[in-house]
């Protein structure tokens, strides 16, 4: 899968994506990540790539010529069967496992950051395929909105995680598909010493009994869906009972 980053900070992302499983991943070419300066399609002595907002008010604005002739010159031929174009943008439905899990299916993901002010409204409504927001706050850039994008979909490409089953037996990654819903969160994990401060690991876990370890990661999963995040559980229909939960409300 290639990544594609549109944006005024190339340098931004040196950091993020030199380290890690992301880094391992593009050094074994199971993805790709290319940076596009945005000022590479200006054409006047500053490279601007923003101006005053019509109507007035504060900030400035992303003009839409540079973005628009950097997405055609990218794309020339797109297809959007393989090639997605994404606004990050504070505006946008909110970004989660299932939106990370949607746009694996396309080969290149083209990413937008905006800055400023935000992108010219144009840009969402004739250019880009989707809007996304990370999260219901503004940053100061997209560019860390489309580092998290790029983190979370890029961790679900085959062979990128050493163990497989990591993607598999995490948060959001199994109650949503059946239940519409997000998915549930990932269970406590523990690791030695057995018996911290004072503090032990539960005695489940400590026994090599896979089965009974199993069942307890699933409850323990469930209990903390509850306490935290309850409205990951709302309708779900497999399974309240079928899992030992009663129906909330
Ligand atoms: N005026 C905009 C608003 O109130 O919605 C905020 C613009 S923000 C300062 C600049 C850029 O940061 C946006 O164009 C967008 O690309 C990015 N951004 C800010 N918050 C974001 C979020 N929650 N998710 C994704 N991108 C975000």
């Amino acid at each position: 899968m290639i990544f594609r980053l549109l944006t005024i900070f190339p340098e931004f992302f040196r950091g993020p994506f030199e380290h890690g499983v992301v880094a391992r991943a593009a050094q074994s070419s199971l993805l790709r990540i290319e940076i596009h300066n945005l000022r590479d399609w200006t054409y006047d002595f500053h490279q601007s790539v923003d101006d005053r907002p019509f109507g007035g008010g504060e900030g400035m604005v992303l003009k839409p010529q540079p973005v628009f002739e950097a997405v055609e010159s990218i794309f020339p031929q797109r297809d959007p069967r393989k090639q997605r174009v994404v606004l990050l943008s504070a505006q946008g439905p909110l970004f989660n496992q299932r939106t990370a899990r949607r746009l694996l299916e396309f080969e290149e993901l083209l990413l937008i950051c905006g800055r400023y002010e935000g992108v010219d409204e144009r840009v969402s409504q004739h250019l880009a395929d989707e809007e996304i927001s990370i999260g219901d706050y503004v940053l100061s850039g997209g560019e860390l909105a489309a580092a998290v994008v790029v983190d979370s979909v890029a961790r679900l490409i085959p062979g990128v995680l050493g163990n497989p089953d990591s993607s598999i037996q995490e948060s959001f990654s199994d109650l949503g598909q059946e239940t519409g819903t997000s998915g549930i969160l990932d269970c406590p994990h523990y690791t030695r010493p057995a018996v911290f401060r004072g503090w032990s690991v539960p005695e489940v876990l400590l026994g090599g009994n896979h089965a009974e370890i199993r069942k307890w990661r699933r409850q323990a999963a469930l209990e903390k869906t509850r306490r935290l995040r309850p409205e990951l559980l709302p309708n779900a229909p497999i399974g309240l009972e079928k899992i030992g939960l009663e129906k909330k409300g």
